[in-house]
């Protein structure tokens, strides 16, 4: 089992179909007032593998192995998924890479 964490479901989203996972919602959070972090079971071949936190109040920090492999940038913000869905565009030093 493993953790990550979002800034928004469209990252998770990007992130599952990179590395051919399901996911679906697992109970909502709520933490200090109005915020609420949610969380999602991530799933392959209908086991649960790890689970997703959405939280889109903080600097993200991407998972091991999927930070730049040419400046080592594992800051969310600046990774962008391609529109392939399989490669990311590290927004550091533009370097387009597939992530683990
Ligand atoms: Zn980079």
């Amino acid at each position: 089992m493993f953790e990550v964490t979002f800034g928004t479901r469209q990252e998770m989203a990007g992130y599952c179909r990179g590395k051919n996972l399901d996911f679906e919602q697992d109970r909502p959070m709520p933490v200090e007032g109005e915020y609420l972090y949610t969380r999602y079971r991530l799933i392959k071949d209908g086991l649960v593998v790890g689970q997703a936190v959405i939280d889109p109040r903080s600097d993200y920090l991407v998972a091991e192995g999927a930070a730049c492999p040419a400046c080592g940038e594992n800051r969310m913000d600046w990774l962008t998924w391609d529109s392939d869905g399989k490669t990311v565009t590290c927004g550091g030093c533009d370097t387009v890479y597939t992530p683990d």
